[in-house]
Protein backbone atom coordinates (compact mmCIF):
# COMPACT_ATOMS: atom_id res chain seq x y z
CA UNK A 1 0.00 0.00 0.00
CA UNK A 2 1.68 3.30 -1.10
CA UNK A 3 1.67 6.48 0.86
CA UNK A 4 -1.51 8.92 1.08
CA UNK A 5 0.04 12.93 -0.06
CA UNK A 6 -3.44 15.01 1.36
CA UNK A 7 -4.81 18.28 0.71
CA UNK A 8 -3.56 21.45 2.52
CA UNK A 9 -6.20 23.66 3.46
CA UNK A 10 -6.36 26.09 6.10
CA UNK A 11 -3.09 24.80 7.57
CA UNK A 12 -4.08 21.26 8.21
CA UNK A 13 -3.57 18.18 6.26
CA UNK A 14 -6.76 16.90 4.83
CA UNK A 15 -7.94 13.71 3.16
CA UNK A 16 -10.19 13.99 -0.11
CA UNK A 17 -13.12 12.27 -1.75
CA UNK A 18 -10.77 10.10 -4.13
CA UNK A 19 -7.29 9.40 -4.79
CA UNK A 20 -5.23 8.92 -7.36
CA UNK A 21 -1.82 7.12 -8.05
CA UNK A 22 1.36 9.30 -9.17
CA UNK A 23 2.90 6.24 -11.66
CA UNK A 24 6.07 6.83 -12.74
CA UNK A 25 6.11 6.85 -16.52
CA UNK A 26 9.99 5.36 -17.32
CA UNK A 27 8.32 2.12 -14.77
CA UNK A 28 4.37 2.03 -14.75
CA UNK A 29 4.82 -0.56 -12.01
CA UNK A 30 6.56 1.79 -9.81
CA UNK A 31 3.51 4.15 -8.09
CA UNK A 32 4.84 7.13 -6.16
CA UNK A 33 1.38 7.54 -3.87
CA UNK A 34 -1.81 8.36 -3.44
CA UNK A 35 -2.69 12.05 -4.11
CA UNK A 36 -5.96 12.59 -2.35
CA UNK A 37 -8.40 14.38 -4.76
CA UNK A 38 -10.16 17.47 -3.07
CA UNK A 39 -13.98 17.49 -3.34
CA UNK A 40 -15.75 20.32 -4.67
CA UNK A 41 -16.27 21.60 -0.61
CA UNK A 42 -12.56 21.08 0.29
CA UNK A 43 -12.13 23.50 -2.46
CA UNK A 44 -14.40 25.79 -1.47
CA UNK A 45 -13.09 25.69 2.02
CA UNK A 46 -9.57 26.08 0.49
CA UNK A 47 -10.65 29.30 -1.02
CA UNK A 48 -12.73 30.72 2.21
CA UNK A 49 -9.52 29.89 4.48
CA UNK A 50 -7.44 32.22 1.99
CA UNK A 51 -9.98 34.67 1.89
CA UNK A 52 -9.91 34.56 6.20
CA UNK A 53 -6.21 34.76 5.60
CA UNK A 54 -5.74 37.75 3.12
CA UNK A 55 -6.61 40.73 5.78
CA UNK A 56 -3.85 39.86 8.00
CA UNK A 57 -1.28 38.45 5.51
CA UNK A 58 -1.77 41.40 2.86
CA UNK A 59 -0.33 43.50 6.55
CA UNK A 60 2.27 41.37 7.13
CA UNK A 61 5.70 43.18 7.62
CA UNK A 62 7.94 42.23 4.37
CA UNK A 63 10.90 40.90 6.62
CA UNK A 64 7.91 37.99 7.82
CA UNK A 65 7.73 37.33 3.89
CA UNK A 66 10.74 37.07 3.16
CA UNK A 67 11.36 34.75 5.79
CA UNK A 68 9.36 32.19 4.82
CA UNK A 69 10.35 32.90 1.61
CA UNK A 70 14.02 32.47 2.14
CA UNK A 71 13.27 29.23 4.46
CA UNK A 72 11.70 27.54 1.67
CA UNK A 73 14.02 28.51 -0.33
CA UNK A 74 17.20 27.14 1.52
CA UNK A 75 15.24 24.04 2.26
CA UNK A 76 14.40 23.02 -1.65
CA UNK A 77 18.28 23.67 -2.82
CA UNK A 78 19.36 21.58 0.42
CA UNK A 79 17.20 18.92 -0.97
CA UNK A 80 17.62 19.34 -4.66
CA UNK A 81 18.59 16.08 -5.41
CA UNK A 82 15.81 14.10 -3.71
CA UNK A 83 13.29 16.68 -5.02
CA UNK A 84 15.20 16.42 -8.54
CA UNK A 85 15.06 12.61 -8.00
CA UNK A 86 10.77 12.49 -7.48
CA UNK A 87 10.54 15.11 -10.12
CA UNK A 88 11.95 12.74 -12.80
CA UNK A 89 10.26 9.98 -11.22
CA UNK A 90 6.93 11.49 -11.57
CA UNK A 91 7.56 13.32 -14.92
CA UNK A 92 10.22 11.64 -16.73
CA UNK A 93 12.48 14.25 -17.44
CA UNK A 94 16.18 13.16 -17.11
CA UNK A 95 17.51 13.37 -13.30
CA UNK A 96 19.76 15.96 -14.30
CA UNK A 97 17.13 17.63 -15.95
CA UNK A 98 14.98 17.19 -12.55
CA UNK A 99 17.88 18.66 -10.63
CA UNK A 100 18.31 21.39 -12.53
CA UNK A 101 14.61 22.11 -12.57
CA UNK A 102 14.01 21.45 -8.59
CA UNK A 103 17.60 24.23 -8.12
CA UNK A 104 15.58 26.77 -10.07
CA UNK A 105 12.43 26.50 -8.07
CA UNK A 106 14.57 27.06 -5.21
CA UNK A 107 16.51 30.06 -6.97
CA UNK A 108 12.98 31.74 -7.41
CA UNK A 109 12.37 31.54 -3.78
CA UNK A 110 15.04 33.43 -3.05
CA UNK A 111 14.84 35.93 -6.04
CA UNK A 112 10.85 36.54 -4.76
CA UNK A 113 12.11 36.70 -0.84
CA UNK A 114 14.34 39.98 -1.84
CA UNK A 115 11.28 40.77 -3.99
CA UNK A 116 9.15 40.98 -0.85
CA UNK A 117 11.77 43.74 0.55
CA UNK A 118 12.52 45.66 -2.64
CA UNK A 119 8.66 46.19 -3.75
CA UNK A 120 7.94 50.36 -3.92
CA UNK A 121 6.27 52.96 -5.35
CA UNK A 122 6.40 56.35 -6.80
CA UNK A 123 5.33 59.63 -5.97
CA UNK A 124 4.86 62.29 -8.09
CA UNK A 125 4.25 65.88 -7.90
CA UNK A 126 0.45 67.17 -8.92
CA UNK A 127 -1.04 69.60 -11.49
CA UNK A 128 -2.33 70.68 -8.45
CA UNK A 129 -0.92 73.03 -5.87
CA UNK A 130 -0.33 71.77 -2.67
CA UNK A 131 -1.66 68.13 -3.71
CA UNK A 132 0.71 65.06 -3.21
CA UNK A 133 -0.01 62.40 -5.77
CA UNK A 134 1.41 58.68 -4.54
CA UNK A 135 1.21 55.23 -6.12
CA UNK A 136 1.76 52.28 -4.25
CA UNK A 137 1.27 48.36 -5.28
CA UNK A 138 -1.07 46.18 -3.05
CA UNK A 139 -2.04 42.75 -3.41
CA UNK A 140 -4.87 41.74 -5.42
CA UNK A 141 -6.33 39.45 -2.90
CA UNK A 142 -6.99 35.20 -3.20
CA UNK A 143 -5.13 33.97 -6.24
CA UNK A 144 -6.29 30.56 -7.47
CA UNK A 145 -2.96 28.65 -9.60
CA UNK A 146 -3.94 26.05 -11.74
CA UNK A 147 -0.26 24.24 -13.52
CA UNK A 148 0.34 21.76 -16.16
CA UNK A 149 2.38 18.94 -15.75
CA UNK A 150 5.72 19.57 -17.76
CA UNK A 151 7.25 21.90 -15.35
CA UNK A 152 5.76 20.00 -12.06
CA UNK A 153 8.35 22.70 -9.28
CA UNK A 154 9.51 25.11 -11.34
CA UNK A 155 5.97 26.47 -12.62
CA UNK A 156 4.05 25.94 -9.09
CA UNK A 157 6.95 27.88 -7.65
CA UNK A 158 7.29 30.94 -10.09
CA UNK A 159 3.60 31.87 -9.29
CA UNK A 160 3.27 30.66 -5.99
CA UNK A 161 6.99 33.13 -4.54
CA UNK A 162 5.55 35.71 -6.21
CA UNK A 163 2.28 35.86 -4.84
CA UNK A 164 3.20 35.34 -1.31
CA UNK A 165 6.25 38.27 -1.68
CA UNK A 166 3.51 40.95 -2.55
CA UNK A 167 1.41 39.74 -0.03
CA UNK A 168 -1.57 37.46 -1.64
CA UNK A 169 -2.78 34.51 -0.58
CA UNK A 170 -3.00 31.42 -2.71
CA UNK A 171 -5.20 28.27 -3.33
CA UNK A 172 -3.33 26.39 -6.60
CA UNK A 173 -4.13 23.13 -8.09
CA UNK A 174 -1.52 21.08 -9.55
CA UNK A 175 -1.60 19.21 -12.80
CA UNK A 176 -3.85 16.22 -11.62
CA UNK A 177 -0.41 13.71 -13.32
CA UNK A 178 1.95 14.99 -11.63
CA UNK A 179 0.78 16.23 -8.15
CA UNK A 180 4.55 15.29 -6.47
CA UNK A 181 6.79 18.15 -6.61
CA UNK A 182 3.89 20.72 -5.73
CA UNK A 183 2.89 18.97 -2.53
CA UNK A 184 6.77 18.70 -1.65
CA UNK A 185 5.95 22.66 -1.81
CA UNK A 186 3.09 22.67 0.48
CA UNK A 187 5.21 20.60 2.60
CA UNK A 188 8.17 22.79 3.10
CA UNK A 189 5.91 26.21 2.85
CA UNK A 190 3.44 24.49 6.14
CA UNK A 191 6.65 23.72 7.98
CA UNK A 192 8.42 27.20 6.83
CA UNK A 193 5.60 28.72 9.27
CA UNK A 194 3.43 30.04 6.74
CA UNK A 195 0.03 30.79 8.70
CA UNK A 196 -3.12 28.85 8.23
CA UNK A 197 -4.72 29.52 4.85
CA UNK A 198 -2.26 31.26 3.59
CA UNK A 199 -1.34 29.05 1.23
CA UNK A 200 -3.67 26.08 0.11
CA UNK A 201 -3.15 22.77 -2.34
CA UNK A 202 -6.16 21.20 -3.54
CA UNK A 203 -5.15 18.45 -5.73
CA UNK A 204 -7.43 16.47 -8.51
CA UNK A 205 -9.04 17.22 -12.14
CA UNK A 206 -9.21 20.15 -14.09
CA UNK A 207 -12.59 19.80 -14.63
CA UNK A 208 -13.45 19.66 -10.98
CA UNK A 209 -11.35 21.26 -8.89
CA UNK A 210 -10.12 23.67 -11.41
CA UNK A 211 -13.39 25.06 -12.92
CA UNK A 212 -14.17 25.35 -8.46
CA UNK A 213 -11.55 27.71 -8.52
CA UNK A 214 -12.26 29.53 -12.00
CA UNK A 215 -15.88 30.07 -11.42
CA UNK A 216 -15.69 31.01 -7.28
CA UNK A 217 -16.58 35.03 -6.66
CA UNK A 218 -14.14 34.82 -3.64
CA UNK A 219 -10.95 34.15 -6.18
CA UNK A 220 -9.59 37.38 -7.20
CA UNK A 221 -6.72 36.41 -9.76
CA UNK A 222 -6.44 33.44 -11.13
CA UNK A 223 -2.80 32.34 -13.30
CA UNK A 224 -2.94 29.48 -15.64
CA UNK A 225 -0.20 27.70 -17.60
CA UNK A 226 -0.95 24.42 -20.07
CA UNK A 227 -3.06 24.27 -23.27
CA UNK A 228 -4.75 27.29 -25.51
CA UNK A 229 -7.91 25.25 -25.18
CA UNK A 230 -7.76 24.99 -21.73
CA UNK A 231 -6.56 29.16 -21.01
CA UNK A 232 -9.57 29.80 -23.67
CA UNK A 233 -11.77 28.65 -20.67
CA UNK A 234 -9.87 30.03 -18.41
CA UNK A 235 -10.39 33.72 -19.85
CA UNK A 236 -13.49 32.84 -20.25
CA UNK A 237 -14.78 31.65 -16.50
CA UNK A 238 -12.43 34.80 -15.03
CA UNK A 239 -14.25 37.38 -16.92
CA UNK A 240 -18.21 35.80 -17.35
CA UNK A 241 -18.35 35.83 -13.58
CA UNK A 242 -19.42 38.31 -10.87
CA UNK A 243 -16.50 39.84 -9.54
CA UNK A 244 -14.38 39.51 -12.89
CA UNK A 245 -10.79 37.89 -12.02
CA UNK A 246 -7.60 39.49 -13.42
CA UNK A 247 -6.46 36.43 -15.17
CA UNK A 248 -3.06 35.13 -16.76
CA UNK A 249 -2.68 32.56 -19.36
CA UNK A 250 0.72 31.06 -20.13
CA UNK A 251 0.22 28.59 -23.11
CA UNK A 252 1.14 26.83 -25.96
CA UNK A 253 4.14 27.27 -28.83
CA UNK A 254 4.96 26.20 -31.86
CA UNK A 255 8.22 27.92 -31.36
CA UNK A 256 10.84 28.55 -34.70
CA UNK A 257 14.65 27.83 -34.53
CA UNK A 258 15.92 29.30 -37.81
CA UNK A 259 19.32 28.24 -39.10
CA UNK A 260 21.21 30.50 -41.99
CA UNK A 261 24.02 29.26 -44.08
CA UNK A 262 26.24 31.52 -42.35
CA UNK A 263 25.52 29.56 -38.73
CA UNK A 264 28.21 28.14 -36.67
CA UNK A 265 26.80 24.15 -37.76
CA UNK A 266 27.71 23.24 -34.52
CA UNK A 267 25.78 25.27 -32.67
CA UNK A 268 22.98 25.16 -34.93
CA UNK A 269 23.02 21.62 -34.24
CA UNK A 270 22.99 21.96 -30.06
CA UNK A 271 20.48 24.60 -30.11
CA UNK A 272 18.15 22.23 -32.42
CA UNK A 273 18.85 18.98 -30.70
CA UNK A 274 18.58 20.59 -26.95
CA UNK A 275 15.39 22.80 -28.05
CA UNK A 276 13.31 20.21 -29.70
CA UNK A 277 14.11 17.15 -27.97
CA UNK A 278 15.67 17.59 -24.72
CA UNK A 279 13.29 17.03 -21.76
CA UNK A 280 11.53 14.70 -24.51
CA UNK A 281 10.05 17.73 -26.44
CA UNK A 282 7.62 18.58 -23.47
CA UNK A 283 8.20 22.09 -22.86
CA UNK A 284 6.33 24.70 -24.06
CA UNK A 285 9.58 26.96 -25.46
CA UNK A 286 10.71 23.36 -27.53
CA UNK A 287 12.04 24.60 -31.24
CA UNK A 288 9.51 22.29 -32.60
CA UNK A 289 9.56 24.14 -36.24
CA UNK A 290 13.27 24.00 -37.45
CA UNK A 291 13.91 26.29 -40.86
CA UNK A 292 17.11 26.12 -42.31
CA UNK A 293 18.49 27.97 -45.52
CA UNK A 294 19.26 25.70 -48.58
CA UNK A 295 22.77 26.33 -48.45
CA UNK A 296 23.26 24.40 -45.10
CA UNK A 297 19.84 22.16 -45.28
CA UNK A 298 21.91 19.49 -46.36
CA UNK A 299 25.02 19.29 -44.22
CA UNK A 300 22.59 20.57 -41.39
CA UNK A 301 19.66 17.48 -41.48
CA UNK A 302 22.86 15.43 -41.94
CA UNK A 303 24.75 16.29 -38.45
CA UNK A 304 21.56 16.71 -36.46
CA UNK A 305 20.73 12.94 -37.43
CA UNK A 306 23.72 11.86 -36.54
CA UNK A 307 23.31 13.45 -33.13
CA UNK A 308 19.93 11.90 -32.31
CA UNK A 309 21.19 8.34 -33.46
CA UNK A 310 23.89 8.74 -30.22
CA UNK A 311 21.23 9.56 -27.80
CA UNK A 312 20.05 7.18 -25.39
CA UNK A 313 16.52 7.44 -24.42
CA UNK A 314 15.72 5.42 -21.39
CA UNK A 315 14.35 5.49 -17.92
CA UNK A 316 14.66 9.24 -16.72
CA UNK A 317 16.32 8.47 -13.27
CA UNK A 318 19.08 5.74 -15.35
CA UNK A 319 22.68 7.77 -15.60
CA UNK A 320 24.19 8.49 -18.79
CA UNK A 321 20.37 9.04 -20.48
CA UNK A 322 19.29 11.82 -22.46
CA UNK A 323 15.92 11.39 -22.96
CA UNK A 324 13.67 10.18 -21.05
CA UNK A 325 9.91 8.79 -21.89
CA UNK A 326 6.88 10.77 -22.69
CA UNK A 327 4.92 11.92 -19.81
CA UNK A 328 1.94 8.91 -19.98
CA UNK A 329 -0.10 6.89 -22.46
CA UNK A 330 -2.27 9.86 -23.71
CA UNK A 331 0.42 12.18 -24.53
CA UNK A 332 2.41 9.43 -26.19
CA UNK A 333 -0.63 8.69 -28.36
CA UNK A 334 -1.02 12.66 -29.33
CA UNK A 335 2.65 11.90 -30.09
CA UNK A 336 2.05 9.14 -32.43
CA UNK A 337 -1.01 10.52 -33.92
CA UNK A 338 1.35 14.10 -35.11
CA UNK A 339 3.52 11.26 -36.39
CA UNK A 340 1.03 9.22 -38.64
CA UNK A 341 -0.50 13.31 -39.51
CA UNK A 342 3.04 14.47 -40.91
CA UNK A 343 3.65 11.13 -42.88
CA UNK A 344 0.13 11.51 -44.37
CA UNK A 345 0.81 15.12 -45.55
CA UNK A 346 3.93 14.16 -47.39
CA UNK A 347 6.47 15.23 -44.98
CA UNK A 348 9.75 12.64 -44.46
CA UNK A 349 10.74 11.02 -41.68
CA UNK A 350 14.90 11.15 -41.67
CA UNK A 351 15.04 9.99 -38.36
CA UNK A 352 12.94 8.04 -35.49
CA UNK A 353 9.44 7.95 -34.48
CA UNK A 354 9.54 4.70 -33.04
CA UNK A 355 8.27 2.81 -30.13
CA UNK A 356 10.80 1.62 -27.99
CA UNK A 357 11.25 -1.17 -25.26
CA UNK A 358 12.75 -1.12 -22.61
CA UNK A 359 14.26 -3.03 -19.25
CA UNK A 360 11.13 -1.34 -17.45
CA UNK A 361 7.51 -0.85 -19.06
CA UNK A 362 7.29 3.09 -19.86
CA UNK A 363 6.47 5.58 -22.66
CA UNK A 364 9.52 5.42 -24.64
CA UNK A 365 9.59 6.92 -27.80
CA UNK A 366 12.62 7.91 -30.64
CA UNK A 367 13.08 11.53 -31.11
CA UNK A 368 11.49 11.93 -34.77
CA UNK A 369 12.88 14.16 -37.12
CA UNK A 370 10.40 15.54 -40.11
CA UNK A 371 12.21 17.16 -43.40
CA UNK A 372 10.65 17.83 -46.95
CA UNK A 373 7.64 19.88 -45.00
CA UNK A 374 6.14 23.21 -45.51
CA UNK A 375 4.86 25.57 -42.81
CA UNK A 376 1.46 24.85 -44.03
CA UNK A 377 1.64 21.54 -42.83
CA UNK A 378 -0.16 20.86 -39.47
CA UNK A 379 2.92 19.16 -38.06
CA UNK A 380 3.84 22.73 -38.35
CA UNK A 381 1.30 24.31 -37.41
CA UNK A 382 -0.40 22.68 -34.16
CA UNK A 383 1.56 22.05 -31.24
CA UNK A 384 3.20 18.61 -30.61
CA UNK A 385 4.18 18.23 -27.31
CA UNK A 386 6.73 15.53 -27.74
CA UNK A 387 10.18 14.71 -29.21
CA UNK A 388 8.90 15.58 -32.64
CA UNK A 389 10.16 18.21 -34.95
CA UNK A 390 10.12 19.11 -38.71
CA UNK A 391 12.59 20.93 -41.14
CA UNK A 392 11.17 23.57 -43.38
CA UNK A 393 13.30 24.67 -46.29
CA UNK A 394 13.81 28.24 -46.83
CA UNK A 395 15.86 30.30 -49.49
CA UNK A 396 16.78 33.34 -48.17
CA UNK A 397 16.47 35.03 -44.79
CA UNK A 398 13.60 37.26 -45.72
CA UNK A 399 11.18 34.08 -45.89
CA UNK A 400 12.83 32.31 -42.96
CA UNK A 401 11.52 35.33 -40.80
CA UNK A 402 8.19 35.27 -42.70
CA UNK A 403 7.63 31.60 -42.00
CA UNK A 404 8.87 31.79 -38.44
CA UNK A 405 6.24 34.59 -37.74
CA UNK A 406 3.78 32.59 -39.79
CA UNK A 407 2.20 30.85 -36.78
CA UNK A 408 -0.90 31.43 -34.27
CA UNK A 409 1.62 31.41 -31.22
CA UNK A 410 4.26 33.66 -30.37
CA UNK A 411 5.97 32.15 -27.21
CA UNK A 412 9.72 31.79 -27.92
CA UNK A 413 11.91 31.86 -31.29
CA UNK A 414 15.71 31.39 -32.03
CA UNK A 415 18.23 32.63 -34.88
CA UNK A 416 21.53 30.62 -35.35
CA UNK A 417 23.37 32.88 -38.08
CA UNK A 418 27.32 35.01 -37.59
CA UNK A 419 25.51 37.47 -39.06
CA UNK A 420 25.27 40.75 -36.67
CA UNK A 421 22.77 42.22 -39.10
CA UNK A 422 20.34 39.31 -39.61
CA UNK A 423 20.75 38.57 -35.95
CA UNK A 424 19.19 42.18 -35.02
CA UNK A 425 16.77 41.80 -37.46
CA UNK A 426 15.36 39.37 -36.37
CA UNK A 427 15.75 40.34 -32.64
CA UNK A 428 13.37 43.30 -33.70
CA UNK A 429 11.12 41.40 -35.95
CA UNK A 430 10.35 38.31 -34.34
CA UNK A 431 6.59 38.10 -33.58
CA UNK A 432 8.31 36.50 -30.17
CA UNK A 433 7.83 37.08 -26.24
CA UNK A 434 11.34 35.47 -25.83
CA UNK A 435 14.13 35.90 -28.87
CA UNK A 436 17.42 33.38 -28.83
CA UNK A 437 20.27 34.28 -30.63
CA UNK A 438 22.67 31.19 -30.79
CA UNK A 439 20.99 29.72 -28.29
CA UNK A 440 17.99 26.80 -28.18
CA UNK A 441 14.72 28.51 -27.46
CA UNK A 442 14.28 26.85 -24.83
CA UNK A 443 16.43 27.76 -21.66
CA UNK A 444 15.51 31.34 -20.16
CA UNK A 445 17.10 32.88 -16.64
CA UNK A 446 14.77 33.03 -13.41
CA UNK A 447 15.00 36.64 -13.00
CA UNK A 448 14.04 38.11 -16.05
CA UNK A 449 10.31 38.21 -17.57
CA UNK A 450 8.96 35.28 -19.40
CA UNK A 451 6.18 34.91 -21.59
CA UNK A 452 4.98 35.53 -25.21
CA UNK A 453 2.52 37.31 -27.76
CA UNK A 454 -0.04 36.39 -29.88
CA UNK A 455 -1.45 32.91 -28.95
CA UNK A 456 0.83 31.64 -26.44
CA UNK A 457 0.00 34.19 -23.36
CA UNK A 458 -2.41 36.78 -22.71
CA UNK A 459 -2.21 39.27 -19.51
CA UNK A 460 1.35 40.53 -17.70
CA UNK A 461 4.60 38.28 -17.97
CA UNK A 462 5.49 35.90 -14.82
CA UNK A 463 8.81 36.10 -13.53
CA UNK A 464 11.63 38.33 -12.40
CA UNK A 465 10.68 42.24 -11.20
CA UNK A 466 7.81 42.18 -13.89
CA UNK A 467 5.56 39.19 -11.93
CA UNK A 468 4.63 42.19 -9.85
CA UNK A 469 2.31 43.92 -12.75
CA UNK A 470 0.25 40.37 -12.16
CA UNK A 471 0.26 40.07 -8.04
CA UNK A 472 -0.24 43.68 -7.34
CA UNK A 473 -2.52 46.29 -8.35
CA UNK A 474 -2.25 49.99 -8.23
CA UNK A 475 -3.27 52.59 -5.77
CA UNK A 476 -3.02 56.11 -6.75
CA UNK A 477 -4.15 58.28 -3.94
CA UNK A 478 -3.93 62.29 -3.96
CA UNK A 479 -3.60 64.19 -0.45
CA UNK A 480 -4.40 68.37 0.19
CA UNK A 481 -2.32 68.86 3.68
CA UNK A 482 -4.65 71.29 5.41
P1 LIG B 1 -3.86 21.40 -19.88
O1 LIG B 1 -4.43 22.66 -20.44
O2 LIG B 1 -4.48 20.12 -20.25
O3 LIG B 1 -3.92 21.44 -18.28
C1 LIG B 1 -3.34 22.51 -17.56
C2 LIG B 1 -4.01 22.59 -16.19
O4 LIG B 1 -5.37 22.98 -16.38
C3 LIG B 1 -4.05 21.26 -15.44
O5 LIG B 1 -3.83 21.49 -14.06
C4 LIG B 1 -5.47 20.78 -15.68
O6 LIG B 1 -5.93 19.91 -14.67
C5 LIG B 1 -6.22 22.10 -15.66
N1 LIG B 1 -7.54 22.09 -16.30
C6 LIG B 1 -7.96 21.32 -17.33
N2 LIG B 1 -9.26 21.59 -17.61
C7 LIG B 1 -9.66 22.54 -16.74
C8 LIG B 1 -10.89 23.24 -16.50
N3 LIG B 1 -12.00 23.00 -17.23
N4 LIG B 1 -10.94 24.15 -15.53
C9 LIG B 1 -9.85 24.43 -14.78
N5 LIG B 1 -8.66 23.79 -14.95
C10 LIG B 1 -8.57 22.87 -15.91
O7 LIG B 1 -2.30 21.43 -20.20
P2 LIG B 1 -1.21 20.30 -19.88
O8 LIG B 1 -1.43 19.16 -20.81
O9 LIG B 1 -1.13 20.05 -18.41
O10 LIG B 1 0.15 21.07 -20.26
C11 LIG B 1 0.65 21.15 -21.55
C12 LIG B 1 0.39 22.52 -22.13
O11 LIG B 1 0.91 23.53 -21.29
C13 LIG B 1 1.09 22.72 -23.48
O12 LIG B 1 0.21 23.36 -24.37
C14 LIG B 1 2.25 23.63 -23.14
O13 LIG B 1 2.74 24.40 -24.20
C15 LIG B 1 1.67 24.47 -22.06
N6 LIG B 1 2.70 25.10 -21.25
C16 LIG B 1 2.92 26.44 -21.39
C17 LIG B 1 3.91 27.07 -20.66
C18 LIG B 1 4.14 28.54 -20.78
O14 LIG B 1 4.68 29.12 -19.86
N7 LIG B 1 3.74 29.17 -21.87
C19 LIG B 1 4.71 26.32 -19.79
C20 LIG B 1 4.48 24.96 -19.68
C21 LIG B 1 3.46 24.36 -20.41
Amino acid sequence: MSDLYKNLIGGEWVEGHAARPNINPSNTKDVIGEYAHASRGQAEQAIAAAKAAFPAWSRSTPQERYEILKKASDEILARKEELGRLLSREEGKTLPEGIGEATRAGQIFAFFAGEALRLSGEKLASVRPGVDVDMTREPVGVVGMITPWNFPIAIPAWKIAPALAYGNTVVIKPADLVPGCAWAIADILHRAGIPKGVFNLVMGRGSEVGQIILDHPDVTAISFTGSVSTGRKVALAAVSGTPMKKVQLEMGGKNPLVVLDDADLKTAVECAVNGAFFSTGQRCTASSRLIVQDGVHDKFVDAVVERLKGLVVDDALKSGVHIGPVVDQSQLDQDLKYISIAKDEGAKLAWGGELLNRETPGFYLQPALFTETTNQMRISREEVFGPVANVVRVKSYDEALSLANDTEFGLSSGICTSSLKHASHFRRNSEAGMVMVNLPTAGVDYHVPFGGRKGSSYGPREQGAYAREFYTVVKTAYTLPV
